[in-house]
């Protein structure tokens, strides 16, 4: 198969990010065919014995198994990795796959590990529940504040792991000072940039090791299939996540490696539309509901630092009802265009309840720390016309007394 770009990155590399997302990671086969091809096949076949030893030897490139390799995964994985940054990507079979494999391949029994306390309902239950069940410790810090990842250092701490934006609470991380510490301690930094996407935040221009996706959110973008995806040097991802996740497994499938590679073709158009749209409905939202956590309003407490590390705000906000759950949930069964879904990314608006969802295996104690209030509601903003969004939030936020 003739690798049209995969084999010159020194090209592909000088490409403009919006050249990487439909060209980067093309491998033509002989069929010349324009469209990535879907090579769905678990093994592969030689034409000799000496070529698949010489494979297995490290000797030849080639596929051998798609546990190990395949051509589909790999042309996603070089288009992630170009439009991140990054050395080497490897995708995986959900954003939590991803999480678990970035964690768990370069921790060991005795380790500590410093996590953002707002995150991921899952992600939290990784820090919380895995990891101290396999002898690694761990702190979970409010990761708005800078002191407070200096105080959490312990001579054993291996790993800084965080959101930014955080899901639910759009707490911002300052990067370039939490990774210039991580830098100072010998700290591997690993960043889950879901909410974002290489185009609207670059996690390693600010000094970032690891870049860790679910790429089931902006990257797919339509709500398809679950992906997720590991950047990281060429030398971490061969020494220290190759022989954890060779060994164990956790895959994406090639069909779904191919979906996302489609998605990311688009990405950048639907990540700036839909952040343009979840400024006008902010906006709208910010005059009727008490409180908002939207990143691209001047009201975040955080507006400044989001905006200095992301091109645009994204499409995820939340905001907070005094009425409890009771309101909260009432105002989305009031909803009558936009979705009641615990998804993100998707170029449809969605909106849920975390407390009751994404963060139902978090303890209500836990939560109420977090910032994950009883009357939270998170809304992914979507390609509609945000006029008919407004219109549909107002009718809802009417029948509910807002
Ligand atoms: C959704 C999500 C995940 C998990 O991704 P899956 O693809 O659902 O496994 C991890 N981190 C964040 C921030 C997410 O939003």
């Amino acid at each position: 198969m003739k690798k049209t770009t995969g084999l010159n990155r020194e090209i592909t590399s000088k490409w403009r990010p919006a050249t990487q997302a439909v060209r980067g990671g093309t491998w033509r086969s002989e069929h010349g065919e324009t469209s990535e091809a879907l090579f769905l096949t678990s093994g592969y076949t030689y034409d000799d014995a000496e070529t698949v030893a010489a494979r297995f030897a490290g000797e030849q490139q080639g596929m051998t198994y798609s546990r190990l390799q395949n051509p589909t995964v790999a042309m996603v994985e070089e288009r992630i990795a170009l439009m991140e940054g990054a050395e080497a990507c490897r995708m995986q079979a959900t954003g939590m796959a991803a999480m678990t494999t970035a964690l768990l391949c370069q921790l060991s029994q005795g380790d500590h590990v410093v996590a953002a306390r707002a995150a991921f309902g899952s992600c939290r239950w990784l820090t919380d529940s895995l990891l101290p069940r396999w002898g690694i410790t761990t702190t979970t810090i409010d990761a708005r504040d800078n002191d407070a990842w200096k105080a959490a250092i312990q001579p054993n701490t291996k790993v800084f792991f965080f959101e930014t934006p955080a899901n639910p609470t759009m707490d911002i991380v300052d990067m370039a000072y939490v990774c210039g510490l991580a830098k100072e301690h010998g700290i591997t930094t690993v960043v889950d940039n879901a909410f974002a996407t290489s185009v609207l935040q670059r996690p390693m221009d600010f000094g970032a090791d690891v870049v860790a996706y679910s790429a089931t959110k902006l990257m797919d973008g339509q709500g398809r299939v679950l992906a997720g995806a590991v950047c990281g040097s060429e030398k971490w991802i061969n020494d220290v996540l190759l022989p954890f996740q060779r060994n164990t497994g956790p895959n994406c499938s090639p069909f779904n490696a191919w979906v996302v590679h489609k998605g990311l073709e688009t990405l950048e158009l639907r990540a700036m539309r839909q952040s343009e749209n979840a400024l006008a409905v902010g906006k709208f939202l910010e005059g009727r509901v008490p409180k908002m956590l939207h990143p691209g309003l001047a009201s975040h407490p955080q507006h400044n630092l989001a905006m200095s590390q992301m091109k645009a705000c994204g499409p995820i906000f939340s905001f907070v009802l005094d009425g409890g759950r009771k309101q909260a949930m009432s105002l989305l069964n009031a909803l009558e265009l936009v979705d009641i879904s615990n998804n993100i990314g998707d170029s449809r608006s969605l909106c849920c309840h975390p407390a009751s969802t994404t963060h139902y295996s978090v303890s209500a104690e836990q939560r109420e720390i977090m910032g994950v209030e009883e009357g939270m509601l998170r809304i992914n903003i979507g390609l509609e016309d945000p006029q008919d969004l407004i219109e549909d939030l107002d009718q809802a936020l009417r029948k509910v007394g807002l």
